[in-house]
Formats: C-alpha cells, sequence, structure tokens
C-alpha cells in the first residue's frame, strides 16, 4: 500500500473509502522519539490494520502559552520516524482544519471531574479539557477501531478511556508501556529543554521511584515522606507526590493489590511527569463455569499469551478423587481422610509437548483422571469438606504470588477472592454435549452417546451449583459470557483486552 501524508480533514474521508482494513489511530504532537516509535510498531505488530500517526501541536491543552510557543517542531524528521515505524498514512492538519473558525459543530468538551481532579488537573487547568476535545474531534475524523496511547500518560490514559466510554465510541484503546531513556527516566518531548544539571535531578527522581517499585516488592508498603525528603535534598521543586488507586486516582487503600505512585517535578521552566506501578503481588485471573464451557482450551490459551502460569483446580480434583478410588478409601469417613490428606502432594509439570501433567504423589495420572469413572465421582468427592479445604490451601499456595490464571468452580469466589479479572464462562447444555464429544482429551466421552453425555453434564452441573460448601456461581464482579457460536480465539481475545483494561501494560512484562 502506498504511504500517504494528509493535510486536510476532508482528503480523510476519500483516503478512508479506498481502504479495506479498520483503522489503528495514533495521535502525536510531533518530536517524536522512541516513545512514539513503540507506539507505531506496537499497533503494527499487533493486527493487520491500517496505521495513520496524526501530528498536531492542540494549543487547546496548553494551560501555559510559552510551553506552546517554544513546542519543538520536528516535521520532517516526524515523517521518517513514523513512515519507518510502520506508519501507512500520517495526517498533519493545522489548527483551522481541526477547529475551522465559527465552526458551531466543533463540540468543546469537559474531562471527568472525579478523573482530572487529581494529579497534574490540579495545575493545569483546563488541560484535560483541550486533550478531550481534540482527541473527540481527531476520533469523529479519523472513525479508527483502536486508538494506541502510551502509559507514560497515565492520568490522560484514563480521562480518554472515560470519554470513550460516556460517549460510547466504538474504539478500543490499546495502551503501551512508559519508554524509558538510558538513564532511566521516561521519554519525553520536553527532554530536550533539560539543562545537564536538570537533566540529573529528574534522573534522581525516576530513579527514587524506580527504587520504591523495587523496595515495595519486598516490604509492600511505601513512605512518600522519605522519598519527599530525599528529594528535598537535592532541592527538586515537586508538583506532587502521590500514592493512589490506579483507576479511581482516590487514596490508595491497604487493600488495593496494585497502586499507582506519580509525581511532577519542576526542573527550571520544564515541568516533568513519572510514575511507577507498586504491586503486592502479580495479578490472577479467575475463570469459573459449568463443565464443557470451553474454560480449559481458553484458559490455556490466555496463560501462554499473558505468560502466566496456568492453574487447573479441576484437575487437583480428578487428581485425588482418582487416589481415594485406587487406595479404595472410604472418603465418607472423616478420619481415614484426613489421614491421607496429610500426606499428599499433587503438582503439574510441563511436558515435552509443553502441556502440563498432573502427579499426585509423584505419580503421573494426566490421562487416568479423564476417564468416564472419575468424571462421575468427582463432583461427590469435590463436595466434601475436607477436600475443599486441602485443595483451596494448596492453590492459593501456589497463587501466593499471583502471575496465574486458574480455571474452577469456586476460584473467584472462594480461592482468589480478590482477582483482578474474575470471569463467569459458560455455553449451553448441547454445545457442551458436543464440545466434550470431541474432546480428545477424554477419551470416554468421544465413545458416549451424545444423549447419555448431556445428562451426565446436567448431573454434574447440579452437583457442583448445589454443593454446600464452595458452590459453583457467578462472583459478584465477574463478568459473564456465553461461548455459544464463539471462536475460541474470540473469547481469548475478549479475555485478554478485559485484563488489559484492567491492568497496566507496564505491570505485564
Ligand atoms: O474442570 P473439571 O471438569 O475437570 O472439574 C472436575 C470437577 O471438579 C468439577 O465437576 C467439580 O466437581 C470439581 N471442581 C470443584 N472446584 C473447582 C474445580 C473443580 O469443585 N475449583
Amino acid at each position: 500500500m502506498q504511504k500517504v501524508i494528509i493535510r486536510k480533514t476532508e482528503e480523510i474521508e476519500n483516503w478512508r473509502r479506498n481502504i479495506t482494513s479498520d483503522i489503528n489511530f495514533i495521535p502525536t504532537m510531533g518530536n517524536l522519539h522512541n516513545g512514539h516509535s513503540k507506539l507505531i510498531s506496537t499497533a503494527k505488530n499487533e493486527n493487520s490494520n491500517i496505521n495513520l500517526v496524526s501530528i498536531f501541536v492542540n494549543p487547546l491543552q496548553f494551560d501555559n502559552k510559552s510551553d506552546l510557543k517554544k513546542y519543538p517542531k520536528t516535521i520532517d524528521n516526524d515523517i521518517k520516524i513514523s513512515f519507518a515505524n510502520g506508519a501507512d498514512a500520517i495526517f498533519i492538519p493545522n489548527t483551522d482544519d481541526i477547529y475551522p473558525p465559527n465552526n458551531k459543530n466543533i463540540k468543546f468538551l469537559k474531562a471527568s471531574t472525579e478523573l482530572s481532579s487529581a494529579l497534574c488537573g490540579l495545575n493545569r487547568i483546563g488541560h484535560f479539557d483541550g486533550v478531550c476535545t481534540v482527541v473527540y474531534r481527531l476520533l469523529n475524523i479519523i472513525k479508527p477501531k483502536n486508538l494506541y496511547l502510551g502509559e507514560k500518560d497515565w492520568q490522560q490514559l484514563l480521562i480518554l478511556k472515560h470519554l470513550i466510554l460516556t460517549k460510547k465510541l466504538n474504539v478500543a484503546i490499546k495502551s503501551v508501556p512508559t519508554q524509558r531513556d538510558f538513564d532511566g527516566i521516561p521519554l519525553s518531548s520536553r527532554n530536550i529543554h533539560l539543562s545537564k544539571d536538570e537533566r540529573k535531578l529528574i534522573r534522581f527522581f525516576s530513579n527514587e521511584l524506580l527504587e520504591a517499585k523495587k523496595n515495595f516488592q519486598k516490604e509492600k508498603k511505601i513512605s512518600i515522606k522519605e522519598i519527599i525528603q530525599k528529594l528535598s535534598v537535592k532541592k527538586i521543586s515537586i508538583e506532587y507526590l502521590e500514592h493512589l488507586h490506579p483507576y479511581t486516582l482516590q487514596n490508595s487503600k491497604d487493600e488495593d493489590n496494585i497502586s499507582i505512585l506519580a509525581g511532577a517535578i519542576r526542573c527550571g521552566e520544564t515541568r516533568l511527569i513519572d510514575h511507577v506501578f507498586l504491586m503486592k503481588r502479580s495479578p490472577i485471573i479467575a475463570i469459573d463455569g459449568p463443565a464443557g464451557a470451553g474454560k480449559s482450551t481458553v484458559t490455556k490459551l490466555i496463560a501462554k499469551k499473558l505468560k502466566l502460569l496456568y492453574l487447573d483446580t479441576g484437575a487437583m480434583y480428578r487428581a485425588l478423587s482418582w487416589l481415594l478410588i485406587r487406595e479404595n478409601i472410604d472418603y465418607k469417613k472423616e478420619k481415614e481422610l484426613q489421614n491421607i490428606l496429610k500426606n499428599i502432594s499433587i503438582i503439574f509439570k510441563s511436558n515435552a509437548n509443553s502441556h502440563q501433567d498432573v502427579f499426585i504423589n509423584n505419580y503421573c495420572v494426566t490421562e487416568e483422571i479423564r476417564s468416564r469413572e472419575i468424571s462421575s465421582i468427582v463432583s461427590k468427592i469435590s463436595s466434601i469438606k475436607e477436600v475443599r479445604k486441602f485443595l483451596v490451601e494448596e492453590q492459593r499456595k501456589i497463587g501466593k504470588s499471583g502471575g496465574l490464571v486458574a480455571e474452577g468452580r469456586d476460584i473467584g469466589t472462594t480461592v482468589f477472592p480478590d482477582a483482578e479479572l474474575k470471569i463467569f464462562l459458560t455455553a449451553s447444555i448441547d454445545e457442551r454435549a458436543k464440545r466434550r464429544k470431541s474432546d480428545k482429551k477424554s477419551k470416554d466421552s468421544q465413545v458416549i452417546d451424545i444423549h447419555k453425555l448431556k445428562e451426565l453434564i446436567k448431573k454434574r452441573d447440579f452437583e457442583d451449583s448445589k454443593r454446600e460448601i464452595s458452590p459453583l456461581i457467578k462472583a459478584d464482579e465477574a463478568i459473564e459470557i456465553n461461548t455459544d457460536g464463539y471462536l475460541i480465539n474470540e473469547v481469548v481475545d475478549k479475555i485478554i483486552d478485559l485484563y488489559n483494561d484492567k491492568i497496566p501494560k507496564e505491570t505485564q512484562n
């Protein structure tokens, strides 16, 4: 496809008529650096859409007019960088194109009051209103499918997310982690204004934040006071330094697993912002739902794509059931059961085919636990109090430091009630029976008549959802996804989008 530069709003319409793919839109104010390159190349590599980069210095978002005047303009280099990193088109309008004089159709917008009355909003009056106005205008002109934004301007990203939601715009925000320079400071067009000494100060500031993040991983707490003291010694002029909830921007509470430490400082004439996300543990995704809803397939793919640990809790209940039958244990007798539970180890190991094997007391049971015999007894055994107590503890041990996606029946309600994302995966009984019948893992299911299979699934649903302890129910905050008629990859992509909406990309490395 021929690369184009578009300068007029009307030309966008013509250009759009001639393209057949969706658009990835990367708005910029020019003076592109590696942070922008990363945005453009990420958009390029993530999908096969057409990439449009805009270069427009929006006067409305400058609360300080001298800042606007001296905003660096490097248009020829910007064009080179954009095309070199995967832009298919560059939109370079002038101010009258975006804000035609006397055009009453232009909506001047107000940013979310809650989100813009924290951090930068306190000192940059009207800044976020200007950002909302220009982005809304550009989105209406360009009509992209995806909007690529850097997490460097985290507050701006939240405000634009809110704008898209409230204006019901059909565009998805894709975020890209903050890109840092060799010395740890976030890349920013304003960095070129820094003198050598000023750069040293911002380096000290950014490194303090990065240090606080490292300490937080160990100690699970931070002291803003101490950081401010250290910055004061260096005579760094702090505009704000706050520890907040990353999505509401309200003060962080003890129970928040992820929080943001965000600050702004002044170095001479230049104002710079930086932040880090603090995490008590890595994120957890809980996927619950009835048998045959597609949990295993979906969960495994998500684990692979997001580089998370995959925890199949059903396999643990199955493995334990297998052992109780094999050892002929009368599991209705509490003492007998408790005795055996004392000496049980269930572990997962990746095998040569990059699948997971399940071992109980060092014996591999991957295949055997999928038999009809186990499927028909496992719900009974999993309703026993001692069994649940034992396995829930084991599961929590595995998930102690997070970084996993777990599937089961009670993950979001009991095992990891503080999971960042909870999904309740369902499908109609017909669909689930069909899937079980073609499940290569389950040799027995393949030979059972479909009507019989349906009866067996219904029976298991009943037992799982009616049991007294941790029954199969949708957790309050869980998002229900009915997988009928959807391809596996569509479900996986939907869940990954939901995850990215709740977890900053910066924390996902
Ligand atoms: O997911 P799978 O079908 O392998 O699970 C087998 C059984 O294990 C379920 O039907 C249910 O009785 C039990 N189970 C449970 N809680 C979980 C996971 C599975 O009770 N978290």
